[in-house]
């Protein structure tokens, strides 16, 4: 204001001294124009002067007039404007305003406020804002939002309201009051935005970590922390809880056969119907890929346990139908109970999974419990393990060699090789208790071309000799054959020691072929192409595709000793080996029938055309130098 009165003086006098400039100059110009002296009389300057004083004062007067009326006009326009930028501030803004007067009256809403309460104008105006309750907090919540606003004039935090629709949601709100020149109260705004978007991404984020997103089942995390909570209740109400861990039995096939969408079908399929066995007290979790684990917190003794393992073993023997197919599974369950077996959740846990692992090796489709022993059991896989290593440097390995005879001419006419650890504590330690902790540990593969490299040299040696032998069978681990070196080490120990390819058969586990079909196809091709001779161990307990079969480039089924066990009596036995020998006729294969004990045994299969024998009855292994080359056993 000032600086506008400034300017009108300096603009009247500028207008006094440029008109006194002008009175003189123009005196002056009259003098040259007529070369004489203008005679002013001394009032007509004297009037001049009056004249333009009086202009500059009514200039003057106008421009601070001017000015001043400006400067009234201009914070006006400015809080006119701050006004209308407020204004369009609280309509555009996306957080809901609500503002009361003194006596907590709703005078002014926004229009996100219409659009997230779902009220109109209308509808609140005039009304307090506890209208919007919803009942979710308690009265002290409220008191202790009006001791802040009263204290510090502001309050923010989290509210959950209701909208019209009677929908309760959850806001973040911030309440500021606002006093007039003299402090007094005048009014309260109320600044809120919706969060549900928020409260539901973080739900889902909780629920995501928690939870397996196949099945919707609780994961291992949630699962461990929810034993251990019911161990905890347990503890405190001295009762007892029970673990049963499930696997579900050759899962791999399904997956690998008919593709990870069926795979994924399946899993899900196995978690709804073992969800549908159980109600309140008893959690279901999916631990990872196909393996399941069921918690029931009130399992007093064992015999529960044991029943619900019974129960999902025997749904699960429904079967499961996808796209008009159907498929069967079992599962393996392994169970340990609180406090007799464990007292910790994790420890509950892995006593479920020896269990777990007793119950796979018992052949599958059942349950086992945990026991003191497998503690042990598990202790001796450990030191087994150790000693290994140990066990192939210091040459305790040995391989044995047992008759394989033709059923037709009783003629003795191969052999297999099987591998023996002499350990010098343990004694003579069979394959079958250190082979499946080899392939954990990685030895297996020293181990097989160690077996592999002596058995071909001895192989070298017999041919020298003149012995008959047609073949020499060594066992392949299925961890060796899924491995792509297998085909350089085979190669390398043929040329090593100079064997004849045709004279070697290496012999692979069925279910090493089905766990991988694919890549067991392209191994076997390749090791074909070395020349040599291809058998499929152990037969019938690998759940064989027989489309897959077909297309294997193997010799020879050998048919398991499992089946043979029975023959001839046992009805299904019988079928079986009936059933397997025309199969391997049926594909140009020969049959080899291991295990047999007794002529009974023998006879039967060489009644129905089965090629090879090899079994106890025509000899047990033993060390190269004890083979009996002239035994002929007459099968009757
Ligand atoms: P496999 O290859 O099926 O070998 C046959 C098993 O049956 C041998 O057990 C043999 O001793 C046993 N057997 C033979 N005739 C009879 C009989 O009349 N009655 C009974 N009850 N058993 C008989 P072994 O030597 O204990 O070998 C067990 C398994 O260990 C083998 O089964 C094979 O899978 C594995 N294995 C043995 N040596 C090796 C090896 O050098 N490398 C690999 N990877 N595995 C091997
Ligand atoms: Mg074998
Ligand atoms: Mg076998």
């Amino acid at each position: 204001m000032l600086f506008s009165y400034r300017s009108a003086l300096r603009a009247g006098l500028v207008y006094l001294l440029a008109s006194i400039l002008w009175i003189q100059l123009s005196q002056q110009l009259l003098i040259n124009f007529f070369d004489e002296p203008l005679t002013l009389s001394h009032w007509q300057v004297v009037r001049g002067y009056i004249w333009v004083s009086l202009t500059a004062l009514v200039i003057f007067l106008l421009c601070a007039r001017f000015a001043r009326a400006n400067s009234i006009q201009q914070p006006l326009q400015e809080s006119r404007e701050r006004l209308r930028q407020a204004a369009a501030v609280f309509d555009c803004t996306r957080e809901g305003v609500l503002v009361t007067d003194v006596q907590g009256r709703i005078v002014h809403v926004n229009r996100a406020f219409i659009e997230i309460t779902g009220y109109r104008r209308e509808d609140v105006l005039g009304r307090e804002p506890n209208m919007f309750k919803s009942g979710r907090h308690s009265a002290s919540f409220y008191q202790h939002m009006f001791e802040s606003l009263a204290r510090c004039g502001e309050w923010s935090g989290e509210v959950w309201n209701r909208r019209k629709s009677g929908e309760i949601y959850p806001q973040w709100q911030t309440i500021r009051v606002i006093p007039d020149d003299l402090g007094h109260v005048t009014h309260c705004v109320a600044v809120f935005s919706d969060i549900s978007a928020i409260k539901h991404s973080e739900h889902e984020l909780t629920r995501l970590a928690h939870h397996d997103p196949l099945t919707g089942l609780p994961n291992r995390l949630l699962f461990t922390d929810r034993v251990e909570q019911a161990l905890a209740s347990a503890q405190l109400n001295k009762r007892g809880c029970g673990l049963l861990l499930l696997d579900l039995d050759h899962f791999k096939i399904i997956n690998d056969s008919l593709g990870h969408t069926v795979g994924d079908q399946m899993l899900k399929a196995v978690g709804e119907r073992l969800q549908s066995l159980f109600g309140h007290g008893v959690t279901l979790a999916r631990l990872g890929g196909d393996e399941f684990a069921v918690l029931a917190e009130n399992c007093p003794q064992v015999v529960q346990a044991a029943a619900m393992a019974q129960q999902i073993i025997d749904s699960l023997k429904e079967p499961f139908v996808f796209d008009a197919q159907q498929l069967f599974i079992s599962a393996s369950i392994g169970i340990s109970l609180f406090p007799s077996d464990a007292l910790s959740a994790e420890q509950l846990l892995r006593n479920a999974d020896s269990a777990l692992f007793k119950a796979k090796s018992a052949g599958r489709e059942g349950y086992a419990l945990y026991t003191e022993e497998l503690t042990a059991h598990a202790q001796n896989r450990i030191e087994i393990a150790n000693e290994l290593r140990r066990a192939l440097d210091q040459h305790e390995l040995q391989v044995y060699y047992q008759p394989v005879h033709d059923l037709q001419t009783h003629h003795l006419v191969g052999v297999e090789a099987l591998v023996r650890w002499q350990h010098p504590e343990r004694g003579l330690v069979p394959p079958t208790d250190f082979i499946p902790i080899a392939e954990r540990t990685g030895l297996i593969g020293d181990i097989d071309t160690w077996v592999l490299d002596q058995a071909c040299r001895q192989m070298c040696q017999w041919l020298a000799e003149g012995k008959q032998l047609s073949f020499l069978a060594v066992n392949i681990s299925s961890r060796l054959f899924s491995r792509h070196e297998l085909y350089e080490q085979v190669a390398k120990v043929l040329h090593d020691t100079g064997l004849d390819p045709a004279k070697l058969e290496l012999e692979v586990t069925e279910s090493a072929v089905m766990d991988d079909p694919e890549g067991a196809l392209e191994q076997l091709h390749r090791l074909r192409e070395l020349g040599l001779r291809l058998a499929i161990d152990d037969f019938g307990t690998g759940y064989s595709s027989l489309l897959r079969l077909k297309r294997l480039p193997v010799q020879k089924l050998k048919i398991d000793q499992g089946f043979v066990a029975g023959l001839p009596w046992d009805e299904d036995d019988a079928a079986i080996a009936r059933m397997v020998i025309a199969l391997a006729q049926s594909m140009g294969m020969q049959v080899h029938a291991e295990g047999i004990e007794q002529a009974e045994q023998a006879r039967f299969l060489l009644d129905h055309r089965c090629d090879l024998g090899q079994g106890y009855w025509f000899g047990r292994p033993m060390p190269a130098t004890e083979i009996d080359w002239h035994r002929t056993p007459s099968i009757g």
